[in-house]
């Protein structure tokens, strides 16, 4: 191991194998729902409690189409039915342990207690042209990452596909009720998306097939975020699912990347940016470089343009992050001039580049911070 692997807790088992640890760790299943099989899965469920098999799809139209999961208000089912349909099918996943708003209810953050006491959160912010909700895909992270709440505290288990879907249906639910309409999904709250690699791919499969099967919403609508697990981005790459990719790359070169995003010692930036533009040369989509601005170690002038090099002429965007710095951390927010003059390079480079806007800071809405506040 090395040095900065020792440092930050992040054993060969944490780099190379998550989803074997989080296996490893997992004490019981969640209970089997809706929203974690397929039509035929659906069908044959409630064949299995003696229904007709188009019950599942009236199932699936309460719960994708109506957001509705109270037996009593499914009308359509046989009274002597609905409460057993639903306890088999739509079992509660998602227990509400506390929920904050900011921006003047723009930003809606809920922190959830999965059926083992497992803590994760999800995030709903509206913007004049699209509501957005980030989900969580792991409870805790195995990644590491040492200036992330969530990365400190380590890996718990991987959600299953309806635990992340119950989420984003939870929020949909939420928006279509104050008139609004879900448009947006992004896979960057707690976890490594791809150390989850089947239920989320699946997940994304449930949110962009048509109604009553899904939630209906555009695949190019869903981003799905990674840290860098080379082998699982070619392999969406080949899921015919033009999902944009975005790459938390948070440093240019290996030496710091290898301390930042310790999953870089596994796969360094060369073999991580090939995958990048794998990614975009068979989708067609423009890959979103993350990278987080933190005060005197990431953001110097030199590594702005060494980024901009590594990055000209591909189908690439970058969006910098300002850190929100977690309570008692020794990592800071870059100063505004320093993420001024950082942005003007990357764009003399020939780069796109936003910065991320900080929606959400005022409820702990950094990645794992509401979890991290419930837990301490
Ligand atoms: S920054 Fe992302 S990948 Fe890294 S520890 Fe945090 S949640 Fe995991």
């Amino acid at each position: 191991m090395t040095e900065p692997a020792r440092r930050y807790g992040a054993s060969p088992e944490r780099l190379g194998l998550p989803v074997v640890a989080a296996e490893r760790r997992r004490t019981s299943r969640p209970p089997r729902h809706l929203a974690d099989l397929d039509p035929a899965g659906r069908r044959a469920a409630v064949a299995e409690l003696g229904e007709r098999d188009f019950r599942a799809s009236q199932l699936a139209t309460h719960y994708f189409g109506r957001f509705e999961r109270d037996p009593a208000a499914m009308t359509d089912l046989p009274e002597a039915a609905r409460a057993r349909l639903a306890a088999a099918l739509l079992p509660t996943l998602l227990t509400a342990v506390r929920e904050q708003s900011c921006d003047g209810g723009a930003t809606r953050k809920a922190l959830w207690r999965l059926h083992d006491g497992a803590l994760v959160e999800s995030v709903l912010m509206r913007y004049p042209d699209r509501t957005t909700v980030c989900v969580s895909s792991q409870a805790g992270c195995g990644m590491a990452c040492p200036f992330c709440a969530t990365g400190q505290a380590g890996l718990t288990r991987s959600l299953s596909t309806a635990e992340i879907v119950d989420q984003v249906v939870w929020f949909a639910g939420a928006a279509a009720r104050s008139g609004d309409r879900l448009s947006h999904v992004v896979f960057m709250g707690m976890g490594e998306p791809l150390a989850n690699y089947a239920r989320v791919v699946e997940a994304v499969r449930r949110l962009t097939v048509p109604p009553p099967d899904g939630l209906g919403l555009s695949q190019r609508h869903i981003t799905v975020s990674t840290a860098g697990l080379v082998p699982a981005m070619h392999r969406l790459a080949g899921e015919g699912l033009p999902v944009t990719l975005a790459l938390s790359l948070h440093a240019p070169d290996d030496e710091l990347r290898d301390e930042l995003v310790p999953v870089n010692q596994r796969w360094p930036v060369a073999e991580v940016l090939d995958a990048a533009w794998a990614y975009a040369a068979r989708t067609g989509r423009r890959v979103s470089i993350e990278y987080a601005m933190i005060r005197n170690v990431n953001d110097q002038p030199w590594r702005a343009d060494l980024l901009g090099r590594l990055l000209a002429g591909r189908l690439a965007h970058v969006n910098l992050i300002p850190l929100n710095p977690t309570p008692g951390s020794r990592w800071d927010a870059s100063p505004k001039p320093v993420e001024r003059e950082f942005v003007r390079r990357l764009r003399i480079a020939g780069v796109p580049t936003t910065v991320r806007d900080t929606r959400g800071r005022e409820i702990d809405g950094a990645c794992g911070q509401l979890a991290a506040s419930e837990v301490a």
